[in-house]
């Protein structure tokens, strides 16, 4: 039964936000809502310990067509980047704050670039293309994920530096349009570079918060060096080219890693 102490942690820690959540702001949408994303989560860890092939595809189409479909599309909250400041800006802690807070800055101090993995709704559309493993060496152009965070960041202070009128509707376009921006260039990156998750490596803005938080992250894929044989495989199946067998904080695109367990999985040695 230890082996099933994971998921069991995943759901407690979810469920303790959720409730937490739901007393403090007083608001039972944010009990189902968080109790959905943690059973989802714990589901797909079960289904992964089982060693059922799709677990993790299953999670991010539960999680990410949720946020996609029913938070984004039916209730029109803007989870993107946008949404995050949008809600910063007027200083309320609802929804994309909280999403953030949640996901993004302070989760993954415990569990890393998961949201990556297991959620991201952009992702889960990038995960079906051909190019599961990078066809192609690393690209130095990482850089431009901050002048993308920084053009979300100006698009929002315009609109309340101008005070422009109808700002809700403003948010749901730029939801609707930022997302289908970020499918088109993700796409065209993934056949461009032949690397599915190209889109995650230069152009997201959403790593500057996730790159330095899952650096301290405590859930962390690590090498045991007595069973590993150096046959290089897990190097080869890493959608993020993190090299795995280094367990220091330091490895090589160790804050890229996104805990998809395609290492652990091919590990021949069960090493990781
Ligand atoms: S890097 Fe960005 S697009 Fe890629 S999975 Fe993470 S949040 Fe989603
Ligand atoms: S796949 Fe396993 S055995 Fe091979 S290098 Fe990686 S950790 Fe070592
Ligand atoms: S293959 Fe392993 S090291 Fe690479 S991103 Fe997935 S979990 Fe992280």
């Amino acid at each position: 039964m230890k082996k099933y102490a994971l998921p069991v942690i995943m759901l407690i820690v979810f469920e303790a936000v959720a409730v937490t959540l739901w007393l403090t702001k007083d608001n039972l949408f944010y009990l189902y809502n968080f109790s959905y994303i943690g059973i989802s989560i714990s589901l797909g860890i079960f289904l992964f310990i089982r060693k059922y092939k799709h677990a993790r595809r299953i999670v991010q189409l539960l999680v990410g067509l949720y946020m996609l479909v029913y938070l984004g599309l039916i209730s029109q909250e803007n989870m993107q980047i946008e949404g995050f400041w949008y809600y910063l800006f007027t200083g309320v802690f609802e929804a994309a704050t909280i999403h953030y807070a949640v996901a993004k800055i302070f989760g993954p101090l415990i569990f890393g670039r998961g949201w990556c993995g297991f959620a991201c709704w952009t992702a889960m559309v990038l995960d079906f293309l051909p190019y599961k493993t990078p066809k192609q060496p690393r690209k130095k152009i990482g850089w431009i994920r901050y002048v993308t965070f920084t053009a979300s960041l100006l698009f929002v202070a315009a609109l309340f530096l101008t005070h422009a009128g109808n700002i809700e509707t403003i948010m749901f376009w730029a939801f609707l349009i930022g997302n289908i921006l970020y499918y088109a260039v993700g796409i065209i990156l993934a056949f461009a570079f032949k690397d599915n998750r190209a889109f995650c490596k230069y152009i997201c803005p959403i790593t500057v918060f996730l790159k330095p938080m899952s650096y301290f992250s405590l859930i962390r894929i690590k090498c045991n060096k007595d069973k590993c044989v150096d046959c290089g495989k897990c190097k080869k199946v890493c959608p993020m080219n993190v090299d795995v067998t280094d367990n220091s904080r330091k490895r090589l695109n160790g804050t890229e890693c996104i805990l998809c367990m395609e290492c652990v999985r091919n590990c021949p040695k069960d090493a990781l």
